[in-house]
C-alpha cells in the first residue's frame, strides 16, 4: 500500500477489503489527519531505538509513524478482527510487534521487560474512550519503568486530568496523575481528525518524568485524595472524617495539621504536594484508586 492509513480514502477501501465495521464499543475512531499523526509523534519525541508501547493500533495509523521514526513498538490490541488488516499494512516494520488482548488483562510489566530489557518505555496511544482512566490507572500501577506517556484522550478529561488546584475541574484524577508526573495538554485535536467521526473534541495529553518508584505513600495519598474529594462542598476534615477510614477524628486533625493544612479548607484547594505531606503524616489506610471523580 503505497498511501498513507491516514487517509479516509485508504480506511475506506480497508472497510471495503476486509468488511471491516467501525465498532463503536470499542472506541474505534482513527485518525485521519497526518500533521496530527506526526504531531503526537514529534510531542513524544520518539527516535531511533525507543521502546514504545501502543494500546490499541486500529489499522496502524500512528504505529506505522513509529516505526517510521525507528522505534520499537509493542502494541495491545483488542480486536481480532483487525489481525489480518495490520498483517498487511504493518507486515512491512519488523520492529511492530501487535499483541492481540484486552490491555487491561495484559501483564504490562512481564510483556515489556522480556521484549526491552533495560529501557524506558515511551507510552504512544489514541486510547479508546470508554476506558481511558481504567488504561491510565493500568499503565501507572504496573511498575514499569516509563519514559512519558502521550495519550490522546477526551478533551474534557484531559483539562481535568491537567487541572491546577482552585479550579472548578480539579479533582482526584488530577491529584492521581500530577503526582506522578508533570501534566500538561501538549495538543488539541478537533473531532474531525477522526472517522467516524466522534461527538467531542480531543487532547494529547503528557505526563512527562514519571516517577519510576512506587512508594507506598503513593498508595496511601490516592486513598486519601479520593476521600477528600469525596465530598468537595465539605471541609477536608469531615469529608476525610466521615468516609469510613478506621482513624479517629482528632488524629484526621491532627495530621493535617503537621501537614500545614487548615481543616477548614477544601480538598480543591489542597495542591499536589500537600497531599503528598498529608499521606506522610496520615495514619495508615489501605484502599485501591478505582478511577471514581469525587
Ligand atoms: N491508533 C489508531 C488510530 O489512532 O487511528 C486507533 C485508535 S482507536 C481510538 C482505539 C483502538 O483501541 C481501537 O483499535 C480499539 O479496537 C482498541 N481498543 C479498545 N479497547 C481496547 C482494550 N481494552 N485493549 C486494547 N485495545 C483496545
Amino acid at each position: 500500500m503505497n498511501k498513507r492509513l491516514y487517509s479516509p480514502a485508504v480506511i475506506r477501501e480497508i472497510q471495503k477489503k476486509w468488511g471491516f465495521q467501525f465498532q463503536k464499543s470499542l472506541g474505534q475512531n482513527f485518525l485521519i489527519d497526518g500533521n496530527i499523526v506526526r504531531a503526537i509523534v514529534d510531542a513524544a519525541d520518539i527516535g531511533e531505538g525507543d521502546a514504545v508501547l501502543e494500546i490499541g493500533a486500529g489499522i496502524g495509523t500512528l504505529t506505522e509513524e513509529l516505526a517510521l521514526r525507528g522505534a520499537e513498538v509493542f502494541c495491545v490490541e483488542i480486536d481480532e478482527h483487525l489481525k489480518p488488516i495490520l498483517d498487511e499494512t504493518l507486515g512491512q516494520y519488523p520492529s511492530v510487534e501487535i499483541f492481540y488482548k484486552d490491555v487491561l488483562k495484559t501483564d504490562l510489566k512481564s510483556e515489556l521487560e522480556s521484549r526491552f530489557p533495560d529501557k524506558k518505555i515511551k507510552v504512544v496511544a489514541n486510547l479508546p474512550y470508554y476506558v481511558t482512566t481504567p488504561i491510565i490507572t493500568h499503565i501507572l500501577d504496573a511498575d514499569i519503568d516509563l519514559d512519558s506517556i502521550y495519550i490522546m484522550v477526551q478533551k474534557e478529561m484531559a483539562t481535568r486530568m491537567a487541572a491546577s488546584p482552585g479550579s472548578k475541574l480539579y479533582g482526584s484524577i488530577s491529584v492521581y496523575l500530577q503526582m506522578r508526573g508533570e501534566v500538561s495538554i501538549s495538543l488539541h485535536v478537533p473531532r474531525t481528525c477522526f472517522m467516524p467521526q466522534p461527538n467531542v473534541d480531543s487532547a494529547v495529553l503528557a505526563i512527562r518524568d514519571v516517577k519510576d518508584e512506587y512508594p507506598e505513600t503513593l498508595r496511601q495519598a490516592e486513598a486519601i485524595v479520593r476521600a477528600a474529594f469525596s465530598k468537595r462542598r465539605k471541609t477536608v476534615l469531615n469529608a476525610l472524617s466521615t468516609y469510613g477510614f478506621a482513624v479517629e477524628k482528632e488524629d484526621i486533625a491532627g495530621a493535617l495539621e503537621d501537614a500545614g493544612i487548615d481543616p477548614s479548607r477544601r480538598a480543591e484547594t489542597i495542591s499536589v504536594e500537600e497531599y503528598r505531606i498529608l499521606a506522610k503524616n496520615f495514619p495508615k489506610v489501605t484502599k485501591e484508586y478505582s478511577g471514581d471523580e469525587g
